[in-house]
C-alpha cells in the first residue's frame, strides 16, 4: 500500500496528500448519496495525516447535521467528509490509490437500485465498537 497518496479535484485547483491511509470502503448513507450522486467510496485517514498542498482557499465546508462536507467551490468535487478526528477522503480523486475496499457502512440506507457486488463486510449502520 502506498504510504502517501496524492489527490486532486476535477478542476485541478485543490491538491492534497494523504499519509498513512487506514482503510478504504464505502458509505451508503442518504447524506453521501445526495453529496456524491450514489455512495461515497472513501479512504479513512487521521485528520493530521491529511495535508492540502495547493488550493486550500478553494475548499468550502457545508456544515451538515453530522459530518461536515468539504468540497471544491470551483468544480464541486467532493473532497472529504469530516468524521471528527478522522477524515473520509473521496477515493476517486486519488489516481494511484490501490487499496481494496474493506467495508460497506450504512447499508440499511442504500439506494434500492444499488447492488453491492464485492465480498467486503456489510454493516447496517456503523461497525460495532
Ligand atoms: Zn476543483
Ligand atoms: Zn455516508
Amino acid at each position: 500500500m502506498a504510504d502517501t497518496l496524492k489527490g486532486a479535484c476535477l478542476c485541478g485547483g485543490v491538491n492534497y496528500e494523504v499519509a498513512d491511509p487506514e482503510a478504504m470502503g464505502y458509505c451508503h448513507c442518504t447524506r453521501c448519496q445526495r453529496w456524491t450522486g450514489s455512495h461515497l467510496a472513501g479512504v479513512v485517514v487521521a485528520e493530521e495525516n491529511f495535508t492540502v498542498t495547493d488550493g486550500g482557499d478553494l475548499i468550502e465546508t457545508y456544515e451538515s447535521e453530522f459530518a461536515p462536507r468539504n468540497f471544491c467551490r470551483n468544480c464541486g468535487s467532493s473532497i472529504y467528509d469530516d468524521l471528527g478526528g478522522k477524515y473520509f477522503v473521496a477515493a476517486g480523486l486519488m489516481k494511484d490509490l490501490d487499496m481494496t475496499p474493506s467495508f460497506h457502512l450504512q447499508v440499511a440506507y442504500k439506494a434500492p437500485w444499488e447492488e453491492i457486488g464485492d465480498s467486503a463486510p456489510q454493516f447496517d449502520e456503523n461497525p460495532p465498537g
